[in-house]
């Protein structure tokens, strides 16, 4: 047998010096309101996304979902520009048409053929909802969609912000613009809620809409979440009015609320304050999530260090 050849070892080095600590700055040089969500759920899942892009995302089948839907309607509100109660039939049928075909298109984004199959089926019932909603709106006060996957891009204080506003209304009598956003997940169940979050720096994305949308000349007069997860309730908006002052509370559970010009305002102060905390390069951490619910499907759950113990666990340790 050959002696090892004792020139290869292995000679251990002394330890290198470390390096000064340094700060993280954003890749990109422009922000989404997506991104600054994210930020506000929880610092760490910006950073893995955002900085580091170094845990593959694969999506899930609700997200295909949701992109499929939004595809669909875009297509679909190309040709009712304005919708008509009389055409409810002819609606659906195109709707459903649409659906068809968005969801092959994303049929890779289903994991298995049942659960693509679930999912249609799922999609078709709520496409009913939705267009009795829209019959149901279009009765009340005719409008046109004035705006379908619009892009948008706005600068504030030097830093640009871009999204894509799902859809832009006018009303055909007041002329005031509703912004609406399609939402597939789950979304605050009244108006008192949503405009907590928006008052809490939880959600950025309809605040934001509103400034490019204001920006552009647009008189923006509502604010609107709709929701289209569940397949058996009725498409019923969480709205919130643009008023120039703060009004009395709004009953609890009530879908429609009102938003004050002073709450965009701070909104939006603070969406500049994130971007100069995520571009002064400073050494800092970024911390977990407060709410371990923003864990259960973060795709970076199995690289995080400080993922908080589900609320099950937290006093069973
Ligand atoms: S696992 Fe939780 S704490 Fe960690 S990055 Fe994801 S959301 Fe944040």
């Amino acid at each position: 047998m050959r002696a090892p050849d004792s020139s290869r070892a292995f000679e251990l080095a002394e330890p290198a010096e470390r390096d000064p600590a340094g700060g993280v700055r954003a890749r990109r040089a422009h922000f989404s309101a997506s991104a600054l969500n994210a930020y506000a759920e929880c610092e760490r899942k910006w950073f893995y996304r955002y900085v580091c892009a170094a845990v593959d995302d694969p999506g899930s089948a609700a997200s295909a979902y949701g992109s499929a839907f939004h595809l669909a309607l875009e297509r679909f509100h190309e040709r009712y520009v304005h919708p008509q109660p009389d055409d409810e039939a002819a609606m659906h049928a195109d709707l459903v048409h649409e659906i068809d075909a968005t969801f092959a298109q994303y049929r890779h984004g289903f994991p298995t053929a049942i659960e693509f199959e679930i999912q249609v089926r799922r999609a078709h019932r709520t496409t009913r909802k939705y267009v009795e909603w829209l019959a149901v709106e279009a009765r009340k006060a005719p409008f046109t969609v004035v705006g379908r996957e619009l892009p948008v891009q706005l600068d504030l204080e030097g830093f640009t912000f871009i999204g894509f506003i799902d859809r832009l209304d006018r009303d055909a009598q007041t002329g005031g613009v509703t912004v609406v956003d399609y939402k597939t997940g789950a979304i605050a169940a009244s108006a008192s809620e949503y405009l907590q979050v928006v008052r809490e720096f939880g959600d950025f994305q309809l605040p934001f809409y509103y400034w490019v949308r204001t920006a552009a000349g647009d008189r923006v007069t509502r604010l609107s979440l709709l929701p289209l997860k569940d397949a058996l309730l009725d498409v019923r908006p969480v709205c919130l009015e643009v008023v120039p002052v703060p009004a009395a509370a709004t009953r609890r559970n009530a879908p429609i609320g009102t938003i004050s010009i002073a709450d965009l305002e701070r909104a939006k102060a603070r969406m500049i304050e994130i971007c100069r905390e995520l571009t002064s390069a400073q050494p800092r951490s970024f911390a977990p999530a407060g709410d371990p619910q923003a864990c259960v499907f973060c795709a970076y759950a199995l690289a995080c260090t400080r993922r908080p113990p589900p609320d099950g666990n937290r006093f069973g340790r």
